[in-house]
């Protein structure tokens, strides 16, 4: 039956309708049969089979290979929808979250929240949008509005300025859109340690929320350890380490601004920067490794930037991580672990897992798979679509 609303249709080839009655969000443009006559980039259609069963509605695109996104598999409108998903997205971190140390954690995680396109990330009293689609371009408004109702917010930073923006015709969008601070900073707290997040010149959204439970795993394995922390950025897992009781911590990272920032971070937890057992370097990790005699650290930590963002990235990425992985292993000593990560979205579990495996076995030394990455229940993933799981983190033993 096809739906009574006045949106324009797409008609679907025969049996592509199943994944979507499965519950996966994404059409490819090799699925529609029809488009409708009068259509404008980021319209809200509706969406049949090609016998005419309605599957609810979603955003569409021309011209994309993923041509749309569903918003809804039933035929509430899309208002109380966006109102809907929110408020249940709202309520299960509050379930998670409430009476932790946690007041920073990701609220709607696109699609693990059937809000294809939108992320919000929670800061304390601050809230982060992110929007990476057309379609959810032009219900912005909608969901700002809707955030503000039911959060109570302080203030609103967007931080739509990804590059995959400019495919969608999208401009870089960065800086506060509601409220009357000035400084777009705050402190939040994360398992009970603190962390200056400055949105203006912040990756992400802010922090590495998607870390939090390996950097939890991470404190718990450093009392009376060396630590060392590539790629630290504002020195998360550095900041775990040395609170957890570390005996050494060294915290590097290319950048000298978010070295510093991890110096403040620190103090704002009570641990004193200048101490001898902290060192902080802004430094190249892969020059730094190459460089070191032995790496005299019982846990080293290897969470670089994405290697490869897009498919034709991946023989170089994978180059790269089988180097910077070599190159610690080759030098840490035997009995000693390493957390080694990759979010790039285009190397899957298998080939990152093998590629780290061929690092170690190069190096002549034997690497065991401790644990895996554990996500954070703020990222919730679609079973329909689980591939949505870009992060993977191995800890590793070595002998
Ligand atoms: N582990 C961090 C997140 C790391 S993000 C956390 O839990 O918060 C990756 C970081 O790698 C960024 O801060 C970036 O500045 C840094 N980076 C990129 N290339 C680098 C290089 N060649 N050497 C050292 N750091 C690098």
């Amino acid at each position: 039956v096809r739906g009574d609303s006045r949106l324009p249709t797409i008609v679907l080839n025969e049996g592509r309708e199943r994944p979507i009655e499965q519950g996966n969000h994404w059409i490819f443009s090799g699925a529609i049969a029809e488009w409708p006559e009068r259509f404008v980039n980021g319209d809200i259609c509706e969406v049949v089979s090609a016998r005419g069963k309605y599957l609810g509605y979603g955003y569409f695109r021309h011209g994309n290979s993923l041509a749309g996104q569903m918003l809804s598999f039933d035929h509430t409108p899309v208002e109380q929808k966006i109102h809907e998903l929110l408020l249940t997205a709202i309520e299960l971190r509050e379930l998670e979250f409430a009476g932790t140390q946690t007041d920073c954690y990701r609220l709607v995680n696109g699609i693990g929240d059937s809000l294809p396109g939108l992320t919000v990330d929670k800061y304390a009293e601050a809230l982060v949008v992110q929007i990476s689609t057309q379609g959810m371009d032009r219900l912005k408004e909608l969901i700002v509005d809707e955030l503000i109702e039911q959060c109570r917010p302080k203030f609103v930073y967007e931080m739509s300025d990804m590059p995959t923006r400019k495919q969608e015709g999208l401009p870089q969008v960065r800086g506060m859109i509601y409220g009357k601070q000035k400084e777009a900073k705050v402190t939040v707290q994360e398992n009970g340690y603190k962390f200056i997040v400055d949105f203006e010149k912040a990756h992400k959204t802010g922090l590495y929320l998607d870390q939090r439970e390996m950097r939890r795993l991470v404190g718990e394995r450093s009392q009376g350890k060396r630590v060392l922390n590539c790629f630290a950025y504002t020195g998360g897992f550095s900041v775990y380490a040395a609170a957890m009781g570390a005996a050494q911590v060294t915290t590097l990272d290319i950048s000298s601004e978010v070295v510093e920032q991890a110096e403040r971070n620190f103090s704002a937890n009570g641990l004193d920067p200048k101490d001898e057992k902290y060192d902080f370097l802004a430094v190249d990790a892969f020059k730094f490794l190459r460089e070191q005699g032995d790496l005299d650290y019982d846990l080293v930590i290897l969470d670089p930037p994405a290697f490869a963002k897009q498919q034709k990235d991946i023989p170089n990425a994978v180059k790269g991580y089988r180097e910077i992985n070599y190159q610690a292993i080759k030098r840490m000593p035997v009995g000693s672990y390493l957390l080694t990560c990759s979010c790039s979205y285009h190397v899957d579990q298998e080939t990152f897992q093998k590629t780290v495996g061929q690092a170690a076995q190069k190096a002549g030394k034997r690497a065991r798979i401790i644990h895996r990455h554990r996500m954070g229940s703020d990222h919730p993933l679609n079973l329909a679509q689980a591939e949505n799981d870009y992060l993977k983190s191995l800890l590793l033993y070595l002998d």
